[in-house]
């Protein structure tokens, strides 16, 4: 079956960046959330970016009001019965992400993909809700979406050959880098990053250097674009902290203990750079 439309359901930070590459690589695009207010949102954010693009010279003027013309906003899910793959990226919250699956299950034709951007939920556990577990798998774009390389493609237990080769497949016509990973707790990327920032907070924790130069070790000494801790308030310490426990919970390890002064902060209300405070003052 060829892939002509395609479901976003969730038009925040990661759901419009999915809607931008979809609708700029020649899909069209039906793009869920519940409310006309955070579709306005998306498709200014969109229209920003794909300005970008044009400054750059990276697509035509007539490139970017084409794509914008592919997206078609919807608040009412049932609208998403039209669509030949949906990618589900609403906030990260296993109740709200299950009852959508649910949904999709009943809305869309039964011989569709359904594929979830979560970063931390099991794609095994999303597929046990649906009637169709072998169609369901993990795509996990990173952030921001239009420019960075890589999809993590998740296959969970029940996932079949043809769904991953699929979305292999289609991740590549996107013109992203697919990576196969398998079901299992923060998949490759927050299984290995999360575990990182959290031990330069222990670091910065116990006195053995501060933010700056816990970040300076890595921007000067491995390369890193970012530091860790510019990069935990980056991604919102609230977020490192729900990642951390789901490794601590689901892989029963005691090195995935979050870090204490990490907890702090996020009772504090320090969330990093969304609140103005983290590591750093914004
Ligand atoms: P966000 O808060 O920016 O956006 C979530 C959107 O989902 C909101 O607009 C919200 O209104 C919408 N939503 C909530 N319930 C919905 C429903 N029932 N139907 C339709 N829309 C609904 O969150 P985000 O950062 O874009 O994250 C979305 C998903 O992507 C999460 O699963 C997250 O784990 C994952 N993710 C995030 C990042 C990141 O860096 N932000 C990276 C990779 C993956």
């Amino acid at each position: 079956m060829e892939i002509k439309t395609v479901g976003v359901v969730g038009a925040g930070t990661m759901g419009n960046g999915i809607a931008h590459v979809f609708a700029r690589s020649g899909y069209d695009v039906i793009l869920c959330d519940v409310e006309q207010r955070f579709l306005d949102r998306a498709l200014e954010t969109i229209a920003k970016n794909l300005d970008r693009e044009v400054a750059k010279n990276k697509i035509a003027a007539s490139d970017k009001s084409a794509a914008l013309g592919r997206i078609q906003p919807v608040t009412d899910r049932a609208k998403l019965a039209a669509c030949d793959f949906v990618v589900e990226a609403a906030t990260e919250k296993f109740e709200i992400k299950t009852e959508i699956f649910r949904d999709l299950d009943r809305l869309t034709r039964r011989e569709i993909i359904l594929a979830s951007n979560t970063s931390s939920i099991s794609i095994t556990k999303l597929a046990a809700v649906t009637k169709r577990p072998e169609k369901v798998i993990g795509m996990h774009f990173f952030n921001p979406v239009p420019m960075m390389k890589l999809v993590e493609v998740i296959r969970g237990l029940a996932t079949s050959d043809e769904t991953f080769s699929e979305t292999r497949d289609l991740s590549l016509k996107l013109d992203k880098t697919p990576v196969e990973v398998n079901d299992a707790p923060g998949f490759v990327s927050n299984r290995v990053l999360m575990p990182l920032l959290n031990e330069a907070m222990y670091a910065v924790m116990e006195g053995v250097a501060t933010p700056e130069a816990v970040d300076e070790v890595f921007k000067l000494g491995m390369a890193h674009p970012m530091g860790p801790l510019t990069l935990a308030d980056f991604i919102g310490l609230d977020v490192c902290l729900d990642i951390m426990r789901v490794l601590q919970s689901g892989l029963g390890d005691p090195k995935y203990r979050p870090c204490p002064l990490l907890v702090k902060m996020v009772d504090a209300g320090w969330l990093g750079r969304k609140s103005g405070r983290g590591f750093y003052k914004y």
